[in-house]
C-alpha cells in the first residue's frame, strides 16, 4: 500500500500533474502489531477525501476513502481488520494467563496434596514468567478457589472451571498455531501426570481445556496419551 497523497492511474503530480488527492484526517490513535514492518506500532486510524487534481489544483470530490490504519513507522495503511490482532506485549500476556489458567483448573482436581504437582506446576509457572510464584502461594490460592467454589453451593467445581478456561483460553486461541494450542494443553497434561496416571477429575478438566482451545476430542485423546510417553 501506499502513503496518501497524490496517485492515480493518470499519473502523479511529479508526473502529468493529473491524478488523485487523498487528504487524510486522522480519527483516532493507539498501538497495534503491524502486518506490514512486524512489531508493535503506534498507528493512527485515518478517513480520507479524494479530489480529482490537474495542474497541481484539487478539482472535482471523488468521495471517501478508507478508513485505513497507518502505520507510524512504516507509514503504510492497512484495513480496520488489522486492529483485530493483538499486540506482541497483549498476545505474551494472553499466553501467561492461559498457562496460569491451565495449571490453576489440574491443581483444583486435588493436585495440591501432591508434592510431584506442585513442584511441576511451580517450574511450569516459572517458565511462562510468574518469576514470584512458589507452592505456598499456589496453594493457598487453590485452596481459595476450592473454598469459594464450595460456598456457592455447586457441588461439582468443573463448570465453575470451564467457564475460566473458556474465558481465558477462547480469546487467545485463533492466534495460535495448532502446535501453541498443543503445547499449552501438553503443559496441563504434564502436571496432571506428574502424581501419577490421570485421574477421572484430571481427564475432564484437560478435556475442557482442549475444547477451549478448539483441539478436536480425537487429538485430546491422542495427546494425553503422548504425555505419558514423553515427559518433560
Ligand atoms: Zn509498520
Amino acid at each position: 500500500m501506499h502513503r496518501g497523497g497524490a496517485r492515480g492511474p493518470r499519473g502523479s503530480l511529479g508526473g502529468r500533474l493529473i491524478g488523485t488527492r487523498t487528504a487524510w484526517t486522522t480519527v483516532c490513535d493507539g498501538e497495534f502489531f503491524c502486518p506490514g514492518c512486524g512489531g508493535d506500532r503506534n498507528y493512527q486510524r485515518r478517513t480520507g477525501r479524494r479530489r480529482f487534481v490537474f495542474l497541481g489544483v484539487p478539482l472535482l470530490a471523488r468521495g471517501e476513502a478508507g478508513p485505513v490504519v497507518e502505520c507510524a513507522a512504516c507509514q503504510d495503511h492497512f484495513g480496520l481488520d488489522t486492529l483485530d490482532h493483538p499486540t506482541t506485549v497483549r498476545l505474551s500476556t494472553m499466553l501467561r494467563d492461559a498457562v496460569h489458567t491451565v495449571v490453576i483448573a489440574v491443581l483444583t482436581t486435588g493436585g495440591t496434596t501432591s508434592r510431584a504437582a506442585l513442584d511441576a506446576a511451580v517450574a511450569t509457572l516459572h517458565g511462562a514468567g510468574f518469576d514470584d510464584c512458589t507452592e505456598e502461594r499456589l496453594t493457598a490460592l487453590v485452596d481459595a478457589l476450592a473454598a469459594d467454589t464450595s460456598s456457592t453451593d455447586v457441588p461439582d467445581c468443573v463448570p465453575g472451571l470451564a467457564i475460566e478456561l473458556h474465558e481465558a483460553l477462547g480469546p487467545l486461541t485463533p492466534h495460535l498455531a495448532p502446535a501453541g494450542r498443543e503445547a499449552l494443553l501438553l503443559q496441563g497434561a504434564r502436571i496432571a501426570l506428574a502424581d501419577g496416571p490421570y485421574t477421572p477429575a484430571e481427564r475432564d478438566v484437560l478435556a475442557t481445556a482442549g475444547c477451549a482451545l478448539t483441539i478436536d476430542p480425537d487429538d485430546v485423546a491422542r495427546l494425553l496419551v503422548a504425555a505419558t510417553r514423553t515427559p518433560s
